[in-house]
C-alpha cells in the first residue's frame, strides 16, 4: 500500500505515470460544496417534487413556472456555494498532466469557478438561458431571476428556458463528440461522483475501458461500474482528489 492507506501502491505507480487523463465528474463531485444531488432529499418548498419529473420538457411543457421557480431557486443555491478541494485538485491535475480532459454532467459550473478550462459541459449550464423554440434556440441574456416574469426570447416571443440538456433531450453534439475524443485517448479515467445510470455520459468509461484506459471510480456508494472498474475508491472526493494530486506530484 502506498502512504495513503486508501489508494492502493498500483494505483499511485499508475498515476504517476499518467500522459493522458480523462475525468467524468457528476454531482456528488459538488455535494461537499452543499449543492444537493438529484438523489439527495430535496429542500424545503421542493421536498415533495421529484427533480426528475421537473427536468424535462413535459414539465416546462405543462407548467412553465413551477420548473422556472425551481431553476431560479437552483441558480441562487449554487450562486451561494464555493468550489471544494475536489475541483480544486483536477485544476492541480490539468497543470500536471501533459493531456488532460474535464467532462462534467454538472450544470452548476463550479469546475469553471475553481479555475478549470476547456471544461465539456455534457448537460449544459444552469445560468444560461435559451429560447424553447426548436426552431430558434437563440441564447437569451441578462434573465432577471428576481421577478416571478417568464422569460421570453427576444427574436420570437417564445417562452424561453435554462439552457440545460433535459431528460429525454440529446446531448450537444460537439460536447458528445468532445467526450468521445477524450475517453477513447486517455491512459487513465476517473469517474467522480456519479451514479453511472444517466446515458449517454455513463457510457463514457466504457469507451475509455475499450481503448484501454485505468478505470478509477471515486464514489461512497456502490455503482453499476464499481465491480468493473481497475480501482474503486469508497469515499467522498473532497478528500481522495487531493490525496492523489499529491502522489502524482511525487513523480515530477
Ligand atoms: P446522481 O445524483 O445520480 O449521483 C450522485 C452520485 O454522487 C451518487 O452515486 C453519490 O453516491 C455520489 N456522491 C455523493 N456525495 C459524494 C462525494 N462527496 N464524493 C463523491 N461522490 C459522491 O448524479 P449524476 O450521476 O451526476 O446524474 C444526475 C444528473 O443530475 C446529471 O445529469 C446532472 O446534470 C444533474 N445534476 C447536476 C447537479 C449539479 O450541477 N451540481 C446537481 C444535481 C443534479
Amino acid at each position: 500500500m502506498s502512504s495513503n492507506p486508501a489508494i492502493p501502491e498500483a494505483l499511485a505507480g499508475a498515476l504517476r505515470d499518467c500522459q493522458s487523463m480523462c475525468v467524468l465528474t457528476g454531482s456528488g463531485i459538488s455535494a461537499e460544496s452543499g449543492v444537493p444531488t438529484f438523489r439527495d432529499a430535496q429542500e424545503g418548498l421542493w421536498a415533495e417534487y421529484d427533480p426528475q419529473e421537473l427536468a424535462t420538457p413535459e414539465a416546462f411543457l405543462r407548467d412553465p413556472e413551477l420548473v422556472w421557480n425551481w431553476y431560479r431557486w437552483r441558480r441562487r443555491r449554487v450562486a451561494e456555494a464555493k468550489p471544494n478541494p475536489a475541483h480544486l485538485a483536477l485544476t492541480e491535475f490539468a497543470a500536471r498532466i501533459p493531456a488532460f480532459s474535464l467532462i462534467t454532467q454538472n450544470v452548476d459550473g463550479l469546475h469553471q469557478r475553481a479555475g478549470s478550462s476547456n471544461v465539456i459541459e455534457f448537460h449544459g449550464n444552469l445560468f444560461q438561458t435559451r429560447c424553447f423554440a426548436e426552431s430558434c434556440s437563440l441564447n437569451v441574456d441578462n434573465v432577471d431571476d428576481d421577478t416571478s416574469n417568464l422569460p421570453r426570447c427576444p427574436s420570437c416571443g417564445s417562452l424561453a428556458r435554462p439552457g440545460v440538456v433535459w431528460f429525454g433531450e440529446a446531448i450537444p453534439p460537439s460536447a458528445l463528440e468532445s467526450a468521445m475524443i477524450a475517453a477513447s485517448n486517455c491512459d487513465m479515467f476517473l469517474s467522480i461522483g456519479t451514479s453511472s445510470v444517466v446515458w449517454p455520459a455513463a457510457g463514457l468509461i466504457d469507451v475509455a475501458m475499450r481503448h484501454g484506459a485505468v478505470t478509477v471510480e471515486i464514489n461512497p456508494n456502490p455503482t453499476m461500474e464499481s465491480c468493473r472498474v481497475a480501482f474503486q475508491l469508497a469515499g467522498k472526493a473532497g478528500q481522495l482528489l487531493p490525496a492523489l494530486v499529491s502522489l502524482n506530484a511525487k513523480g515530477f
